[in-house]
């Protein structure tokens, strides 16, 4: 029996998205949203969206696509920009896409929201459930809290990526973040 509880989840990028979205079409009437203003240059923002939209095609899952906001982005961070990942940095910019989501839900009437990011290692899941629940009661909506990556999460996203051509980046998607890579792939003694 399909499920009829109806969940909004922010698909962060494709090769994330593929495995948590199917997993949660097991128990979930589910709607995609791309909302991922911290995703630079503008090339990888579309990139990724054209992605996140055959992925949805693919699974038959309606995807809402929000604003870009990225001026409204770098403002956000621009206290932290100085801060390296997995700083006050990213907990903003998860911060910012779970309040825009949390905000969605609520508007079109949806009373579960989450997010993609958890599946990534990279992140902070306790900062994601921190982030979401607070969204989630500034909005009236209710913050999913599983951590994606577990269970053998994170691999099957990683299977599942290279099964459908989806490119995994090393960085988070940022324009820090992408440097960062950059300075990692150049050895330890790089930017200093
Ligand atoms: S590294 Fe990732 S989480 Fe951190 S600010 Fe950049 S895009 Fe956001």
């Amino acid at each position: 029996m399909e499920s009829t509880e109806r969940i909004l989840v922010h698909a962060c990028c494709a090769s994330c998205s593929s495995y948590v979205l199917e997993y949660l079409l097991e128990k979930y009437d589910v709607t995609a949203y791309y909302y991922n203003p911290n995703i630079q240059p503008e090339a990888e923002y579309r990139l990724r969206l054209g992605d996140v939209r055959t992925v949805c095609g693919r699974l038959g899952i309606p995807l809402i696509e929000g604003p870009e906001e990225l001026e409204e982005w770098n403002a956000a961070i621009a206290p932290y920009a100085h801060l390296p990942e997995k700083s006050e940095r990213c907990r903003v910019c998860y911060r910012l896409s779970l309040e825009k989501t949390a905000g969605m839900a609520a508007e079109a009437g949806i009373g579960l929201f989450t997010t993609t990011l958890s599946v990534s290692p990279h992140k902070i899941h306790a900062w994601i459930v921190e982030e979401g629940r607070a969204s989630g009661e500034k909005y009236g909506v209710i913050f999913l809290e599983e951590d994606f990556k577990k269970k053998g999460g994170f691999h099957e996203s990683c299977r599942k990526s290279r099964e459908h051509g989806l490119t995994r980046q090393d960085a988070g998607g940022c324009l820090f973040s992408l440097e960062e890579a950059r300075l990692r792939r150049k050895g330890p003694d790089s930017g200093r």
